[in-house]
């Protein structure tokens, strides 16, 4: 725990609860998630975070995106017809009380959604807060539903407005929260009402400026919201339960053999979120490592699985490899100037044209006469070239991936890399990076080939170790 934090500030059986958008997609999965809420009521004093049911924020963003383009009506009967969803799902879900309600908060929330969307076309300077308030219908609505429908399962659940809690910046589509304001506020919301017994419902993924202003924290940043609540409070637990039994070996879309990772550090975490796995916000973490929180990836759909639990420590075994992410649509840029050697300040002006752009730069590496470094974010890269140009020659390369294997092994076991580097010795490799915090091994292919060397490092690094493993258990050599 923060030495910062007192302890009658603690809350330390307090559990955050944050369920995805696939575990809020129809009334089955409410229920499920309504039936997790009333287990943990027994043992602890639950917050749930919740995010838009499934498909609702790709909805309202592409319905902001048509009035942006003057065409406000293209994506109308699919947004409808989500909107609807609520209501149908209160009406199997709620008490009839709770069921008009709903009916009642979607109502205006239709009319003022139609009203922002006019005002998107109308006001071209506004539109990146316009899509922020937008987006967050998604979130509240949720937030809603499932207060009633948490009521109509006997655990006593509030609303809570996440916009008086989360206070950010002013990067519409990306917001930062502020610490302090965030925790202060999270807390004078919240402490309140778990001093009663009340179970605190709030949307993910949204805040507000300190003048009231909607923001949201950028795509996936429910997880997130739900670590800034949770380390707010000092809480016992940060649970996130989603549509996968933990974070797993690799993204199962592309290996479908990818198995479960029982426990991971804040470190191995952090790398596999920012390199790609989905399953955690990348900025998740940092809330929970702050305060020294566990954080606890569930599946929602079968509870009973064991999941991946993340601390300090993790599973600290030497030699292990943990997992390997990767992160599609990356782009590189090679700027190489003989004005280098022995020059300082250039590498300072150099980052400090991608800092006047806001852009991220993911991993950088370095010669005596080059600098490559790769970018996700491309929406400023014509204005980032044009800037670097004057220090050296630019190269331009898009269409790469990034690809991250992962393990608190890497620290300390010889010979990994090479494993890695021979197992896909036919593809073109570039950028190679061990890490600062020497947990991952990183380096950029070829966008068409990343699936290809996340199955076939899978192969080499998990499944034919299980193997060996499992052909030493046979032979009796791991019997104690
Ligand atoms: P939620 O809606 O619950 O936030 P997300 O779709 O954001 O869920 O994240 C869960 C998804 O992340 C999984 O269904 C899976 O496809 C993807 N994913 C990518 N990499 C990994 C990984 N290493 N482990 C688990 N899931 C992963
Ligand atoms: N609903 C938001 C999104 O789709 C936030 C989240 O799911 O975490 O990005
Ligand atoms: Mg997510």
């Amino acid at each position: 725990m923060s030495e910062s934090t007192a302890p009658s500030d603690r809350h330390a059986d307090t559990t955050v609860l944050k369920f995805g958008g696939t575990s809020v997609a129809d009334a089955e999965a409410l229920q499920r998630v309504a039936g997790l809420v009333r287990r943990a009521q027994r043992s602890t004093r639950p917050i749930v975070v919740v995010s838009a049911l499934a498909g609702v924020t790709d909805a309202l963003l592409a319905a902001a995106d048509a009035a942006a383009s003057g065409d406000a009506e293209r994506m109308r009967p699919q947004l409808d017809a989500l909107l609807e969803r609520h209501a149908e799902i209160a009406g199997r879900l709620a008490r009839p009380e709770g069921a008009k309600g709903i009916r009642t908060v979607l109502g205006r929330a239709r009319g003022e959604i139609a009203v922002l969307l006019e005002r998107v076309a109308g006001e071209p300077a506004r539109r990146p807060a316009l899509r922020d308030e937008i987006a967050s219908y998604g979130e509240r609505l949720a937030a809603a539903l499932l207060t009633a429908v948490l009521l109509a399962a006997d655990v006593p659940a509030r609303y809570v407005d996440a916009r008086h809690c989360l206070i950010t910046d002013e990067a519409y589509g990306r917001a930062t929260p502020m610490p302090s304001d965030t925790e202060q506020r999270t807390r004078a919301e919240l402490a309140p009402l778990l001093d009663r017994r009340l179970v605190p419902v709030l949307g993910g993924y949204i805040g507000a400026t300190r003048r009231g202003v909607t923001t949201t924290l950028g795509r996936g940043g429910s997880d997130y919201s739900a670590a800034l609540v949770g380390a707010a409070l000092a809480a016992a637990e940060i649970q996130i339960w989603t549509d996968v039994s933990g974070v797993l070996t690799a993204d199962p879309r592309v290996v479908p053999g990818a198995r479960t990772i029982p426990t991971l550090s804040y470190a191995e975490a952090a790398e596999l979120a920012y390199f790609g796995a989905k399953v955690l916000h990348p900025k998740t973490l940092q809330p929970a490592m702050d305060r020294d929180i566990p954080v606890r990836i569930c599946n929602s759909h079968a509870p009973a699985d064991p999941g991946t639990v993340v601390t300090a420590r993790g599973d600290m075994r030497a030699g292990t490899v943990k997992a390997i992410a990767h992160k599609s649509g990356i782009t590189v840029l090679q700027i190489s100037s003989t004005r280098m050697l022995g020059a300082y300040g250039f590498l300072r002006g150099l980052f400090e044209v991608f800092e006047r752009h806001q852009t991220v730069v993911d991993v950088v590496t370095t010669s005596e006469v080059s600098v490559s470094l790769t970018v996700e974010d491309a929406v400023s890269l014509p204005a980032i070239v044009a800037e670097l140009r004057p220090l050296g020659t630019v190269a331009v390369e898009s269409g790469r991936a990034i690809v991250c294997v992962v393990g608190e092994g890497l620290r300390t076991t010889p010979g990994i890399a090479a494993r890695v580097f021979a197992t896909i010795s036919d593809i073109n490799v570039s950028l190679i990076s061990q890490g600062a915090s020497r947990v991952n091994l990183t380096f950029v292919v070829d966008e068409d080939r990343a699936q290809e060397a996340v199955l076939r490092l899978h192969e080499a690094l998990f499944e034919r170790e299980r193997v060996d493993l499992d052909e030493a258990t046979a032979a009796g050599e791991l019997t104690p």
